[in-house]
Protein backbone atom coordinates (compact mmCIF):
# COMPACT_ATOMS: atom_id res chain seq x y z
CA UNK A 1 0.00 0.00 0.00
CA UNK A 2 0.99 3.53 -0.30
CA UNK A 3 1.93 5.17 2.87
CA UNK A 4 3.21 8.49 3.69
CA UNK A 5 6.16 8.54 6.24
CA UNK A 6 8.15 10.92 8.41
CA UNK A 7 11.83 11.50 7.09
CA UNK A 8 13.78 14.73 8.52
CA UNK A 9 11.81 16.78 10.48
CA UNK A 10 9.08 19.20 7.96
CA UNK A 11 9.85 16.41 5.86
CA UNK A 12 7.17 13.63 4.41
CA UNK A 13 7.72 10.49 2.33
CA UNK A 14 5.85 8.02 -0.19
CA UNK A 15 6.93 5.25 0.15
CA UNK A 16 5.28 1.27 -0.33
CA UNK A 17 4.01 -0.86 2.74
CA UNK A 18 2.93 -4.09 3.39
CA UNK A 19 -1.30 -4.67 3.99
CA UNK A 20 -0.61 -5.12 8.21
CA UNK A 21 -2.95 -7.82 8.95
CA UNK A 22 -5.28 -7.93 11.66
CA UNK A 23 -4.82 -10.42 14.98
CA UNK A 24 -7.42 -11.83 17.37
CA UNK A 25 -10.22 -9.23 18.41
CA UNK A 26 -8.81 -6.39 15.58
CA UNK A 27 -9.87 -5.25 12.37
CA UNK A 28 -8.04 -4.66 8.97
CA UNK A 29 -10.03 -0.82 8.07
CA UNK A 30 -9.57 0.58 4.44
CA UNK A 31 -8.71 4.36 5.36
CA UNK A 32 -11.58 6.83 3.81
CA UNK A 33 -11.18 9.84 5.10
CA UNK A 34 -8.51 11.58 8.03
CA UNK A 35 -8.56 15.03 9.78
CA UNK A 36 -5.11 16.78 9.90
CA UNK A 37 -4.55 18.32 13.71
CA UNK A 38 -2.56 20.39 14.64
CA UNK A 39 -0.95 17.68 17.18
CA UNK A 40 0.01 16.59 13.36
CA UNK A 41 1.66 19.82 12.19
CA UNK A 42 3.78 19.45 15.72
CA UNK A 43 4.61 15.91 15.13
CA UNK A 44 5.84 16.75 11.50
CA UNK A 45 8.03 19.53 12.31
CA UNK A 46 9.34 18.60 16.09
CA UNK A 47 8.48 15.13 16.82
CA UNK A 48 7.32 15.36 20.07
CA UNK A 49 4.70 14.08 21.02
CA UNK A 50 4.67 11.05 18.93
CA UNK A 51 7.17 8.93 19.94
CA UNK A 52 8.56 5.61 18.08
CA UNK A 53 10.24 2.82 20.41
CA UNK A 54 11.51 5.65 22.87
CA UNK A 55 12.67 7.69 20.38
CA UNK A 56 11.77 10.54 18.19
CA UNK A 57 9.70 9.68 15.32
CA UNK A 58 11.92 10.68 12.67
CA UNK A 59 13.41 8.60 9.93
CA UNK A 60 11.68 5.48 11.31
CA UNK A 61 9.44 4.66 8.49
CA UNK A 62 6.37 6.13 11.16
CA UNK A 63 3.33 6.93 9.15
CA UNK A 64 1.51 9.75 11.05
CA UNK A 65 -2.16 10.89 11.04
CA UNK A 66 -4.74 10.41 13.71
CA UNK A 67 -8.06 11.24 13.11
CA UNK A 68 -9.62 9.02 11.13
CA UNK A 69 -12.68 7.30 9.49
CA UNK A 70 -12.94 3.67 7.54
CA UNK A 71 -14.61 1.00 6.30
CA UNK A 72 -13.87 -2.39 7.62
CA UNK A 73 -12.78 -4.61 4.88
CA UNK A 74 -11.10 -7.97 7.14
CA UNK A 75 -11.82 -9.64 10.21
CA UNK A 76 -9.34 -11.06 12.52
CA UNK A 77 -9.74 -14.01 14.79
CA UNK A 78 -12.76 -13.65 17.34
CA UNK A 79 -14.68 -10.81 15.49
CA UNK A 80 -18.29 -10.76 15.90
CA UNK A 81 -19.19 -7.48 16.73
CA UNK A 82 -18.15 -5.97 13.93
CA UNK A 83 -18.61 -6.98 9.83
CA UNK A 84 -17.00 -6.21 6.70
CA UNK A 85 -18.18 -3.19 5.29
CA UNK A 86 -19.45 -1.44 8.16
CA UNK A 87 -18.52 2.25 8.34
CA UNK A 88 -16.27 3.17 11.13
CA UNK A 89 -14.43 6.21 13.23
CA UNK A 90 -11.39 5.00 15.16
CA UNK A 91 -10.27 6.26 18.78
CA UNK A 92 -6.81 7.37 18.92
CA UNK A 93 -6.22 4.95 21.63
CA UNK A 94 -6.76 1.19 22.36
CA UNK A 95 -5.34 0.82 26.26
CA UNK A 96 -3.27 -2.00 27.48
CA UNK A 97 -6.04 -2.95 29.46
CA UNK A 98 -4.03 -4.17 32.82
CA UNK A 99 -3.37 -0.86 34.66
CA UNK A 100 -5.26 0.90 37.21
CA UNK A 101 -5.76 3.65 34.37
CA UNK A 102 -6.74 1.77 31.74
CA UNK A 103 -9.28 -0.16 34.03
CA UNK A 104 -10.83 3.14 34.69
CA UNK A 105 -11.26 3.91 31.45
CA UNK A 106 -8.54 6.51 31.17
CA UNK A 107 -6.57 5.03 28.60
CA UNK A 108 -5.13 8.26 26.94
CA UNK A 109 -3.18 8.03 30.47
CA UNK A 110 -1.83 4.63 30.52
CA UNK A 111 0.65 4.20 32.74
CA UNK A 112 2.22 1.68 35.34
CA UNK A 113 5.62 0.32 36.54
CA UNK A 114 6.85 0.17 33.30
CA UNK A 115 5.32 2.54 31.42
CA UNK A 116 2.41 0.38 29.39
CA UNK A 117 1.82 3.56 27.07
CA UNK A 118 2.70 2.66 23.59
CA UNK A 119 3.98 -0.58 24.39
CA UNK A 120 2.34 -2.74 21.72
CA UNK A 121 3.52 -6.09 23.16
CA UNK A 122 1.55 -4.81 26.13
CA UNK A 123 -1.40 -3.89 23.92
CA UNK A 124 -1.45 -0.17 24.27
CA UNK A 125 -1.83 2.05 20.84
CA UNK A 126 -1.78 5.28 20.25
CA UNK A 127 -2.42 5.88 16.54
CA UNK A 128 -0.22 8.22 14.64
CA UNK A 129 1.83 8.60 17.91
CA UNK A 130 3.23 5.42 19.23
CA UNK A 131 2.28 3.18 16.07
CA UNK A 132 1.61 4.13 12.62
CA UNK A 133 -1.42 6.42 12.05
CA UNK A 134 -3.72 7.10 9.36
CA UNK A 135 -1.55 8.99 6.34
CA UNK A 136 -1.83 5.66 4.23
CA UNK A 137 -4.73 3.01 2.68
CA UNK A 138 -5.65 0.49 5.23
CA UNK A 139 -4.56 0.06 9.28
CA UNK A 140 -5.11 -2.68 11.52
CA UNK A 141 -7.05 -1.22 15.09
CA UNK A 142 -8.50 -2.92 18.23
CA UNK A 143 -12.25 -3.18 18.33
CA UNK A 144 -12.40 -1.29 21.14
CA UNK A 145 -11.07 1.86 19.19
CA UNK A 146 -14.27 1.33 17.27
CA UNK A 147 -17.32 3.36 17.07
CA UNK A 148 -20.03 3.12 13.85
CA UNK A 149 -20.70 6.12 11.54
CA UNK A 150 -24.27 6.70 11.38
CA UNK A 151 -24.99 6.50 7.78
CA UNK A 152 -26.13 9.72 7.05
CA UNK A 153 -23.39 11.21 8.27
CA UNK A 154 -19.91 11.88 5.07
CA UNK A 155 -16.50 10.48 5.96
CA UNK A 156 -15.21 13.83 6.17
CA UNK A 157 -17.76 15.18 9.07
CA UNK A 158 -17.46 11.56 10.33
CA UNK A 159 -13.53 12.18 11.03
CA UNK A 160 -14.47 14.61 13.25
CA UNK A 161 -16.50 12.20 15.63
CA UNK A 162 -12.62 11.41 17.50
CA UNK A 163 -12.65 15.51 17.72
CA UNK A 164 -16.08 15.59 19.11
CA UNK A 165 -14.92 12.70 21.80
CA UNK A 166 -12.25 14.78 23.14
CA UNK A 167 -14.90 17.88 23.56
CA UNK A 168 -17.45 15.34 25.92
CA UNK A 169 -14.30 14.46 27.66
CA UNK A 170 -13.33 17.84 28.73
CA UNK A 171 -17.06 17.51 29.74
CA UNK A 172 -16.72 14.58 31.53
CA UNK A 173 -13.94 16.08 33.44
CA UNK A 174 -15.81 18.74 34.86
CA UNK A 175 -18.20 16.81 36.06
CA UNK A 176 -21.13 16.05 33.54
CA UNK A 177 -23.65 17.93 34.94
CA UNK A 178 -24.03 20.66 32.68
CA UNK A 179 -27.50 21.04 31.69
CA UNK A 180 -28.16 24.85 32.78
CA UNK A 181 -24.53 25.92 33.58
CA UNK A 182 -23.14 28.77 32.20
CA UNK A 183 -19.91 27.70 30.52
CA UNK A 184 -17.04 30.10 29.10
CA UNK A 185 -14.80 28.20 26.01
CA UNK A 186 -11.68 29.91 25.47
CA UNK A 187 -9.66 29.72 21.53
CA UNK A 188 -12.07 28.38 18.75
CA UNK A 189 -10.22 26.25 16.65
CA UNK A 190 -11.59 22.37 16.48
CA UNK A 191 -11.57 21.00 19.79
CA UNK A 192 -12.71 24.62 21.05
CA UNK A 193 -15.66 24.66 18.37
CA UNK A 194 -16.57 21.36 19.02
CA UNK A 195 -16.61 21.83 23.00
CA UNK A 196 -19.17 24.37 22.06
CA UNK A 197 -21.31 22.25 20.29
CA UNK A 198 -20.96 19.24 22.64
CA UNK A 199 -22.35 21.62 25.51
CA UNK A 200 -24.61 22.93 23.65
CA UNK A 201 -26.22 19.35 22.87
CA UNK A 202 -26.24 18.98 26.69
CA UNK A 203 -28.40 21.71 28.04
CA UNK A 204 -25.15 24.40 28.80
CA UNK A 205 -26.70 27.65 29.19
CA UNK A 206 -25.29 30.14 28.34
CA UNK A 207 -22.42 29.77 26.42
CA UNK A 208 -19.87 31.81 26.02
CA UNK A 209 -16.63 31.99 23.31
CA UNK A 210 -13.91 33.61 22.72
CA UNK A 211 -11.48 34.04 20.21
CA UNK A 212 -9.28 36.53 17.55
CA UNK A 213 -10.43 35.08 14.61
CA UNK A 214 -13.74 36.84 13.59
CA UNK A 215 -14.64 33.99 11.48
CA UNK A 216 -13.91 31.37 13.53
CA UNK A 217 -16.35 32.68 16.33
CA UNK A 218 -19.48 33.23 13.60
CA UNK A 219 -18.82 29.14 13.24
CA UNK A 220 -18.82 29.58 16.87
CA UNK A 221 -22.33 31.27 16.65
CA UNK A 222 -24.07 28.68 14.44
CA UNK A 223 -22.78 25.87 16.71
CA UNK A 224 -24.67 27.32 19.79
CA UNK A 225 -22.25 29.78 21.53
CA UNK A 226 -24.98 32.17 23.40
CA UNK A 227 -22.32 35.32 23.20
CA UNK A 228 -18.72 35.51 21.39
CA UNK A 229 -16.16 37.80 21.73
CA UNK A 230 -13.11 38.93 20.27
CA UNK A 231 -10.54 39.08 22.76
CA UNK A 232 -8.74 41.77 21.03
CA UNK A 233 -11.14 44.01 21.65
CA UNK A 234 -13.11 43.66 24.36
CA UNK A 235 -12.11 42.63 28.00
CA UNK A 236 -13.88 38.66 28.41
CA UNK A 237 -13.96 39.66 32.13
CA UNK A 238 -17.03 42.42 32.13
CA UNK A 239 -18.37 40.95 28.79
CA UNK A 240 -19.12 37.94 31.08
CA UNK A 241 -20.23 39.51 34.19
CA UNK A 242 -22.66 41.89 31.85
CA UNK A 243 -24.53 38.31 29.99
CA UNK A 244 -24.17 36.25 32.97
CA UNK A 245 -25.99 38.46 36.01
CA UNK A 246 -22.91 39.98 37.33
CA UNK A 247 -21.15 36.54 37.91
CA UNK A 248 -18.02 34.74 36.44
CA UNK A 249 -19.47 31.32 34.95
CA UNK A 250 -19.90 28.13 36.18
CA UNK A 251 -17.16 25.73 33.89
CA UNK A 252 -14.73 27.33 31.49
CA UNK A 253 -12.85 25.05 29.10
CA UNK A 254 -9.50 26.55 27.99
CA UNK A 255 -8.58 25.37 24.02
CA UNK A 256 -6.72 28.38 23.05
CA UNK A 257 -2.89 27.18 24.58
CA UNK A 258 -2.30 30.90 25.22
CA UNK A 259 0.48 32.02 28.10
CA UNK A 260 -2.03 33.90 29.96
CA UNK A 261 -5.38 31.89 29.54
CA UNK A 262 -5.08 30.16 32.70
CA UNK A 263 -4.57 33.14 34.91
CA UNK A 264 -7.27 34.70 32.86
CA UNK A 265 -9.53 31.36 32.97
CA UNK A 266 -9.10 31.83 37.13
CA UNK A 267 -10.84 34.86 37.35
CA UNK A 268 -13.80 33.81 34.72
CA UNK A 269 -15.57 31.33 36.87
CA UNK A 270 -17.40 31.86 39.79
CA UNK A 271 -16.35 30.83 43.14
CA UNK A 272 -16.48 27.06 43.31
CA UNK A 273 -16.29 26.90 39.36
CA UNK A 274 -14.36 24.50 37.26
CA UNK A 275 -11.55 24.66 34.92
CA UNK A 276 -10.77 22.25 32.05
CA UNK A 277 -7.15 22.84 30.38
CA UNK A 278 -7.38 21.24 26.93
CA UNK A 279 -4.66 23.36 25.03
CA UNK A 280 -1.04 24.14 26.60
CA UNK A 281 2.04 26.23 25.44
CA UNK A 282 5.24 24.81 25.63
CA UNK A 283 6.06 27.74 27.81
CA UNK A 284 5.59 27.80 31.73
CA UNK A 285 2.35 30.37 32.39
CA UNK A 286 1.90 32.44 35.99
CA UNK A 287 -1.47 32.48 37.69
CA UNK A 288 -1.91 33.99 40.51
CA UNK A 289 -2.69 30.68 43.42
CA UNK A 290 -4.55 33.03 45.52
CA UNK A 291 -7.14 33.24 43.28
CA UNK A 292 -7.89 29.87 43.28
CA UNK A 293 -7.38 28.75 46.89
CA UNK A 294 -9.50 31.42 48.11
CA UNK A 295 -12.35 30.91 45.11
CA UNK A 296 -12.65 27.58 45.65
CA UNK A 297 -11.57 26.92 42.30
CA UNK A 298 -11.26 23.25 40.47
CA UNK A 299 -8.63 22.50 37.93
CA UNK A 300 -8.74 20.10 35.39
CA UNK A 301 -6.11 18.45 32.61
CA UNK A 302 -7.08 16.54 29.88
CA UNK A 303 -5.70 14.35 27.00
CA UNK A 304 -7.54 13.39 24.56
CA UNK A 305 -10.66 11.10 24.32
CA UNK A 306 -10.68 8.89 27.39
CA UNK A 307 -13.87 6.55 29.17
CA UNK A 308 -15.82 6.08 25.44
CA UNK A 309 -15.92 9.51 25.13
CA UNK A 310 -16.26 9.45 21.58
CA UNK A 311 -19.08 6.70 21.32
CA UNK A 312 -21.19 9.07 23.45
CA UNK A 313 -20.16 12.21 20.72
CA UNK A 314 -21.25 9.83 17.70
CA UNK A 315 -24.21 9.60 19.79
CA UNK A 316 -25.44 13.03 19.73
CA UNK A 317 -24.41 13.43 15.83
CA UNK A 318 -26.65 10.47 15.28
CA UNK A 319 -29.54 11.89 17.01
CA UNK A 320 -28.74 15.36 14.86
CA UNK A 321 -28.61 17.29 18.32
CA UNK A 322 -24.59 17.57 17.08
CA UNK A 323 -23.58 18.57 13.52
CA UNK A 324 -20.22 19.15 13.62
CA UNK A 325 -20.05 20.11 9.85
CA UNK A 326 -19.23 23.40 10.06
CA UNK A 327 -15.98 22.55 11.12
CA UNK A 328 -15.07 21.07 8.09
CA UNK A 329 -13.52 23.30 5.46
CA UNK A 330 -11.32 21.91 3.07
CA UNK A 331 -10.73 18.26 1.56
CA UNK A 332 -7.78 16.88 -0.33
CA UNK A 333 -6.95 14.00 -1.93
CA UNK A 334 -4.42 11.37 -0.03
CA UNK A 335 -2.10 12.23 -3.16
CA UNK A 336 -1.85 16.29 -2.14
CA UNK A 337 -1.05 15.82 1.51
CA UNK A 338 1.60 18.03 1.78
CA UNK A 339 -0.55 20.76 -0.07
CA UNK A 340 -3.22 19.89 2.66
CA UNK A 341 -0.39 20.39 5.59
CA UNK A 342 -0.21 24.01 4.13
CA UNK A 343 -3.72 24.90 4.28
CA UNK A 344 -3.83 23.69 7.56
CA UNK A 345 -0.89 25.16 9.07
CA UNK A 346 -1.34 28.32 7.42
CA UNK A 347 -5.16 29.28 8.10
CA UNK A 348 -5.83 29.13 3.85
CA UNK A 349 -9.06 30.15 2.81
CA UNK A 350 -10.14 30.28 6.44
CA UNK A 351 -9.24 26.34 6.86
CA UNK A 352 -10.38 24.73 10.27
CA UNK A 353 -10.46 21.34 9.40
CA UNK A 354 -8.51 20.24 6.47
CA UNK A 355 -9.36 16.45 5.31
CA UNK A 356 -7.88 14.13 2.95
CA UNK A 357 -9.38 11.25 1.11
CA UNK A 358 -8.23 8.33 -0.35
ZN1 LIG B 1 -5.79 15.35 17.02
ZN1 LIG C 1 -2.74 0.99 30.57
Amino acid sequence: MDAWVLGNPGELIRIKKPIPIPGNAEVLIKIDAVAICATDLEIIEHGFPAIINGEKPFNKNFTPGHEFMGTIVKLGANVDEYKIGDRVAVEIHAGCGRCSRCRQGMYTSCHNYGNNYGDINKGHRANGYTTDGAFTEYAVNHINTLVNVPKEISDEVATLIVTAGTAMYAIDTLGGLIAGQSLAVTGAGPIGLLCVSVAKALGANPIFLSDIIDSRLEIGKSLGADFVLNANNEDFNSFILKNNRNIGVDYLIECSGSLQALDQATQLVNRGGKICLAAFSNQPSSVNVGNIVANNISLYGIRGEGKSAVKRAASLIKQKSLDPSAIHTHTFNMDDLPEALKYAKDRIDGAIKVVVRN
